[in-house]
């Protein structure tokens, strides 16, 4: 249950929540109380679910490059332009279109079965006669890099660490490396295949999808990733001393480069409109679900944090612009060129939702110091919702990471994320997992924000310019 308490009495509390670390309210008492009754109609008056009913249910999967990602750009125009956004249009994106074709993963001995997988996203097919060959268990990349290549030569590598659960989503990064860059260690050491125990927490017999990332300089061999039960099948069989042999047979491709699109909707600002607030998420999905959860939620929570703001009948200072962004899963194709032809010094922050319907359970940011007032106050009016202050150390979000790492603050509402990674990148990633209330929770927390953000006086000050590029491969990276 949520607690609804008047207006009146939540206008006090961030003012005394700051009271003692500044002068001045790092908020004016006036945007304070729109924030509120802004917050507080979010709650009650929704359309996120609808929204995310209609991406999923009418479009579906949306892979780069393939009709439904086509279907989803003109989805979303035809969105932008009902919900009352201005200036809507696309960004030409070119992006790689990739195709799963069809996977048979077989243990031919010593026990026969059949396994339950998916390719990992961009992986090489295996031809049609397949690639039959002794199963190599490592159990992790460091020890699979201090390998000898006459002990790998030949095998069907096999790596089987288990993701943790956490509310954070912190068991992903350590866990996901091994789907990045497993492939081109083992194949510079002669393995014929890999096969990884897919990133995911739960026991489903799905795999997990899934970008991994070839290393040039080495040979491409077909990836591909066993549901849970399907590693531990495979892992038993491995401990009993004999020899296993697995037959893989993979007819993924890649067709031509296809053109996709970033597509932008503005609310524009009165007196400052030149200054962008920039919300989004991303447009494409994977290929085996619906994408509900990665990412038509981030879709809908952005597209309705804008129309609960319209609805509202006020004006922001700045302009507030909501981008879906192309192709994030397998190259991050659109956050890229849209920072490339972006003013960014013009961005004065930025918040991406890209990690599913869960409610948000704290504020994180990245922030210039002297504006972390200014967030403290922000999640002092979000303690209502269950809203907890967060780190100063967020990344902010896969698609918004360019404009961030060139400068651009963010702010980062972190969602529980205990139960994301049984769904993620699966064909389990459809819309009956979403919960409506906790996706409304979602947009009362972003429409908060993305209003203060956009009328606040002073900014956010800028960040430090980052020009290391990212080592692991794009898929979700989350905060
Ligand atoms: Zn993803
Ligand atoms: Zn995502």
């Amino acid at each position: 249950m949520r607690l609804l308490l008047p207006v009146a009495l939540l206008i006090c509390t961030p003012i005394l929540a700051i009271a003692a670390e500044a002068e001045a309210p790092a908020l004016d008492s006036a945007l304070v109380a729109q924030a509120l009754e802004l917050r507080d109609k979010a709650m009650t008056q929704v359309q996120a679910y609808e929204i995310l009913q209609s991406l999923t249910q009418e479009i579906g999967p949306r892979l780069a490059g393939s009709p439904g990602d086509q279907a989803a750009v003109a989805w979303a125009l035809v969105k932008m332009n009902e919900l009352g956004l201005q200036n809507v249009r696309t960004q030409d994106v070119m992006v790689p279109h990739w195709d799963r074709g069809h996977l048979s993963v077989k243990i031919n001995a010593p026990n026969p079965q059949n396994l339950s997988a998916v390719a990992l996203g961009g992986s090489v097919g295996t031809g049609e006669e397949g690639i039959e060959a002794p199963v190599l268990m490592v159990q992790s990349l460091d020890e699979l890099a201090a390998l000898a290549p006459a002990q790998v030569e030949g095998t069907i590598v096999f790596l089987p660490g288990r993701m943790q659960r956490a509310k954070d989503g912190s068991g992903y990064g350590p866990a996901v490396k091994k789907r990045g860059s497993g492939a081109s260690i083992a194949a510079g050491l002669g393995a014929r295949a890999l096969i990884i125990r897919s990133v995911g927490t739960d026991n489903n017999r799905l795999g997990h999808t899934g970008a991994l990332r070839y290393d040039p300089a080495q040979p491409r061999i077909p990836a591909v990733a066993l549901s849970n039960p399907d590693a531990d099948i495979l892992e038993y069989q491995l401990s009993q001393g004999q020899p296993v042999t697995v037959h893989i047979t993979l007819s993924a491709r890649y067709l031509d480069q296809a053109r996709s699109a970033n597509v932008i909707g503005e609310i524009p600002g009165s007196d400052r409109a030149e200054e962008i607030v920039i919300i989004g998420g991303h447009l494409d999905s994977w290929d085996l679900g619906t994408g509900a959860i990665d990412d038509g939620a981030g879709v809908a929570i952005s597209l309705e944090t804008a129309h609960q703001i319209l609805a509202s009948g006020l004006r922001p200072s700045r302009t507030i612009r909501v981008v879906l962004f192309a192709n994030e899963e397998f190259g991050l194709s659109g956050g890229k060129e849209y920072a490339r032809l972006a003013d960014i010094e013009k961005h004065v922050i930025g918040l991406e939702a890209d990690f599913g319907p869960g409610r948000v359970w704290k504020l994180d940011s990245r922030v210039a110091p002297e504006a972390l007032g200014k967030v403290q106050a922000m999640q002092a009016l979000l303690t209502d919702l269950g809203v907890e202050p967060g780190n100063n150390e967020s990344g902010g979000g896969a698609d918004i990471s360019p404009l961030r790492k060139a400068g651009m603050p963010v702010l980062a509402p972190s969602q529980d994320g205990t139960y994301y990674f049984d769904i993620h990148h699966t064909a389990n990633d459809t819309l009956d997992k979403v919960n409506k209330e906790d996706l409304d929770q979602n947009v009362a927390v972003y429409t908060t924000l993305t209003w203060i953000a956009a009328n606040v006086d002073g900014d956010f000050g800028r960040l430090p310019v980052e020009t290391d590029e990212p080592t692991i491969p794009v898929s979700d990276q989350q905060k």
